[in-house]
């Protein structure tokens, strides 16, 4: 019998995981709810609680694994497999991940941040299709992204690499969490979508139910806009208009650089399907040179939440014997 994977993908309302094969299919699978309280100290030993627990459920032995591969929210050494900055954690101070881990569980453990590895399951079980070159954007919250050349993501010299939702696509444009003004996050994120939103109905005029909800206080999300515009109200249309104008540029930008095989768009906005793809598709066209236009493919993701359970346990095929 093949030896096993473990996945866990670490959220800041859940923690999601995952036993799979070597081959990357997933066996079992499971989430807790995640305790951030007193600064996140329950985290790390309730997921060493939960492995430990599910092993033993299965009753499965701890040779049978390879290890277990973490993807996380916040700054990643991947060296020393420490995390530090991850708000929505409340872990602001240096968190040692993989010391912990690897003394609780007896497993060797690696890790990565969230969004890349969402971009490795994807292209290694989803849209990429296996492909050595796939570029990934999630669009969530925020934006995220994983850079894969040659089957290796990108992380830069100081783990930045791949950080797409800082890429600017309006100079001087809306004012980003990171200090600079116009970085795509702030257009295509879910909370970008609707300050879009508020801002082009205080220009409009004509009859929109958009318009009406916004004028009421009501509460707008992405997917009320999505789902009006489907729906063809005007103002709605306009607002998708300019998300998939920024998400083309970005996406044209991006391939334009790196030329992967896939452009692969995931993330909760990107529910919205091929109404979004086809509209961010006619702009990419646009904004790609020849041979990227010919040769990229603009793909949405096909994994949804197991994207970062199965990337994360792909981190740990580096301990295969
Ligand atoms: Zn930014």
């Amino acid at each position: 019998m093949g030896k096993k994977l473990i996945g866990v993908d670490l959220g800041g309302t859940t923690i999601k995981f995952a036993i799979l094969t070597a081959e990357g299919e997933i066996q079992q699978k499971w989430s807790i709810r995640t305790n951030i309280l007193d600064e996140g100290s329950h985290i790390v030993p309730d997921i060493i609680d939960s492995i430990n627990h599910h092993i033993d459920l299965y009753k499965m032995s701890r040779d049978q694994f390879i290890g277990i591969g973490m993807g996380t929210p916040g700054t990643v050494n991947r060296e020393k497999g420490t995390v530090i900055g991850a708000y929505n954690l409340n872990w602001k101070t240096l968190q040692p991940v993989k010391e912990q881990i690897e003394k609780g569980t007896g497993l060797k453990f690696a890790i990565d941040n969230d969004a890349n590895c969402a971009g490795l399951g994807e292209r290694w079980k989803g849209a990429g299709n296996d492909g050595d070159d796939v570029a990934f954007i999630t669009l969530g919250t925020g934006v995220g992204g994983g850079l894969i050349a040659n089957r290796h993501l990108i992380h830069g010299v100081n783990g930045a690499g791949g950080e797409v939702g800082h890429m600017i696509v309006q100079p001087d444009g809306y004012q980003c969490t990171c200090g600079n003004h116009g970085c795509l996050e702030q257009y295509a994120s879910a909370t970008g979508v609707v300050h879009l939103a508020q801002d082009l109905a205080e220009e409009y005029e004509g009859d929109s139910k958009l318009k009406a909800m916004i004028d009421n206080g009501d509460e707008i999300t992405s997917k009320i806009v999505f789902d009006l515009a489907k729906e063809h109200d005007y103002l709605a249309n306009r607002v998708v208009d300019k998300v998939t104008y920024y998400l083309g540029l970005a996406s044209a930008n991006i391939s334009n650089t790196l030329n992967p095989e896939y452009m692969v768009i995931g993330g909760g906005v990107s529910a919205a399907g091929d109404f979004l793809l086809e509209r961010v598709q006619k702009n990419f066209e646009k904004f790609a040179f020849p041979t990227v236009r010919n040769s990229t493919k603009l793909k949405l993701a096909e994994l949804g939440n197991d994207a970062g359970v199965i990337g994360a346990a792909s981190l740990a095929t580096q301990f295969e014997e």
